[in-house]
């Protein structure tokens, strides 16, 4: 049996290991990808963390992927060898339970996650649902990467802080995801403020270099109140901060999967009709929007490569805020 090489986790708080493991072999419905770049998300940190509960271990984490499909399972008509696809972080879903029949397939209650409870693509290959990978086309794997979920996690927390309709959006922590919304958002006329580490005058002339009206510390107020506010910054002590410079009858959408505790704040900040939600996960259908999207607005992300075998210091780099943009890894 062939071998490939994978970065694994085999406890929460360890360091991935470098590995030789057989190259995974695509069950019906499925496909074999050989990874041309793997992203590396916030979300990869919480599992690693151990923040996020019961990762499938041992783990190949990574779920911001693009290869090349390499092998299909039996029943698989819609890829072809060789076509390039993206794999994101919703796996698999059952189609049958409530979530699933109203539409809601992001909240399945028995979905799976890709580098999470399957394996994902700090590795040369991966295995993913068909169904579940979108098609791309063949050009800048690494750039591509994070539009896999950074781009696409961010999309759905953008549409449901009303898409473009807000005119003064504020983004709360200017990462990866922040960057690719920036992008959007300036391209469909909204003025954006963006909120970084009190401080980190890089990240806030990143985003100014973007296009952003504005840029300063989350400590500080906008220019103006903001209609609308979306939180890609882990830090729940964000979620009052927010409230309290989005206008009344303004929302507050939080786009990450694991969040520090938000500390008690006075009603007045949620009252006057504030909104405040969160995103799980994505559905098909924004994959689809977003992917078709991206290139004609053109969203350009900021990535830093890095070998497969330094996965460790890619996600010390990004717990550290030592990067701005998107780390990738490139096997
Ligand atoms: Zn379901
Ligand atoms: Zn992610």
């Amino acid at each position: 049996m062939s071998e490939m090489r994978a970065m694994r986790l085999h406890a929460p708080n360890q360091p991935l290991r470098l590995e030789r493991v057989p190259r995974p072999e695509p069950g019906p419905g499925e496909v074999r990808v050989r990874v041309l770049a793997c992203g590396v998300c916030r979300t990869d940190l919480h599992v690693v963390d151990g923040e996020l509960d019961h990762p499938r271990l041992p783990l190949v984490p990574g779920h911001e992927i693009v290869g090349e499909v390499d092998a299909l399972g039996e029943g698989v008509a819609d890829l072809a060898a060789g076509q390039r696809v993206g794999v994101p972080w919703l796996g698999w879903t059952c189609g049958e339970c409530a979530q699933c029949q109203a539409g809601r397939e992001n909240l399945c209650e028995r979905a799976e996650f890709t580098g999470y409870t399957r394996d994902g693509g700090y590795a040369e290959y991966c295995v993913a649902d068909a169904r579940y990978c979108f098609p791309l086309p063949a050009e800048d794997a690494q750039a591509a990467a994070p539009l896999l979920c950074a781009g696409l996690i961010g999309y759905r927390t953008w549409r449901l802080a009303g898409g473009d309709e807000p005119r003064r959006l504020g983004i709360y922590g200017f990462g990866a995801a922040a960057h690719i919304l920036a992008q959007l958002a300036i391209a469909r006329g909204q003025t954006l403020y963006a909120f970084t580490r009190p401080g980190d005058t890089e990240a806030q002339a990143f985003a100014r270099r973007l296009g952003a009206d504005w840029a300063g510390g989350s400590d500080e107020a906008p220019p103006e109140p903001l209609d609308a506010a979306l939180l890609f910054a882990p830090v729940g002590a964000l979620v009052p901060t927010a409230l309290a410079q989005v206008r009344p009858g303004g929302v507050v959408v939080s786009g990450g999967i694991h969040m520090s505790d938000i500390p008690s704040f006075p009603y007045g900040l949620l009252w006057e009709e504030r909104s405040l939600k969160s995103v799980a996960n994505l559905t098909r259908r924004d994959g689809e929007e977003f992917l078709a999207l991206a290139p004609r607005v053109p969203i350009h992300t900021e990535t830093t490569a890095y070998p497969l075998e330094e996965a460790n210091r890619a996600l010390d780099d990004l717990r550290e805020g030592r990067l701005s943009g998107a780390a990738v890894l490139v096997p």
